[in-house]
């Protein structure tokens, strides 16, 4: 039986019908900025989300995928295999987590610290091998979010680069968690404009122009800061039980 078939009918017609909505905000943000319509690519943000209900969106042409914890991209990939996905991983990583991480994830848009990159680089360099990174930045200095402060960018982005084992396409962040998009303005406009110094500078490849930023609620405000990858899960899937806290605040003592 069809995997997808396992999901009520209902399910299948909302997530569908929400993923068009969203292309269309995206689209929509994109003509309003004036960038082209395919400068930003959606990457599905899949914590929770059971697998059949991912290849709802897939079937429908989706291609990125961004999962937040290891044990859930484990899960998840070997399930999607012969589909043209890409997994994302997305979340806090932890060095002890970093050889299955290496295998199922094609980008980690979260290295935010020197010892990662470090022991990311022994592991490829064992095995042989390159893989896609991206650097997150705490753009909203709040306390409980990951991602290296702003301060270090500049140094943490340089030492990435030296490792010919991380190629860095662009930068990361989650931004301020606000009930008001233009509240989170400020942290997407510092992604950007740290991107644009660090190019500038030759610290980053001038073909390292990738700003992931911009969730369900914000994403318009995201595509007008230049955007080009927003990771959207609630208005695709719907509502998760466990509260974001679960997600972004793992491993802190708050
Ligand atoms: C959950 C999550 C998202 C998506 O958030 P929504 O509000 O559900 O769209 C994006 N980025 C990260 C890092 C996440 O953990």
């Amino acid at each position: 039986m069809d995997e997808v078939n396992l999901v009520p009918e209902p399910v299948v017609i909302a997530i569908s019908e929400n993923l068009l909505h969203v292309k269309e905000r995206i689209r929509s943000a994109c003509i309003k900025s004036g960038h082209a319509e395919d400068a930003v690519r959606l990457l599905l943000a899949t914590k929770t989300v059971p697998v059949e209900r991912i290849k709802i969106a897939v079937d429908k042409g989706e291609t990125l995928i961004g999962e937040n914890k290891v044990q859930e991209l484990k899960q998840k990939m070997p399930l999607l295999t012969g589909l043209p996905v890409e997994g994302h991983f997305i979340g806090h990583l932890q060095t002890n987590k970093i050889k299955d991480v290496l295998k199922y994830a094609h980008c980690i848009e979260t290295v935010d610290r020197l010892d990662l990159a470090e022991k990311l680089d022994r592991r490829l360099q064992f095995e042989g091998r390159s893989i896609d990174v991206m650097i997150q930045i705490n753009t909203s200095f709040e306390e409980s979010k990951f991602g290296a402060h702003p301060d270090e960018a500049m140094d943490l982005i340089k030492a990435v680069s030296s490792y010919d084992t991380l190629k860095i396409k662009g930068l990361m962040t989650i931004g301020l968690f606000a009930a008001e998009a233009e509240k989170v303005r400020p942290s997407f406009t510092l992604l950007r404009t740290i991107r644009d110094r660090a190019i500038g500078e030759g610290i980053l490849p001038p073909d390292a122009t990738e700003l992931s930023m911009g969730m369900s609620g914000d994403l318009e405000t995201a595509i007008e800061e230049g955007s080009t990858i927003v990771r959207v899960g609630t208005a695709i899937f719907g509502k998760r039980i466990y509260p974001d806290s679960y997600y972004w605040n793992e491993g802190k003592n708050i």
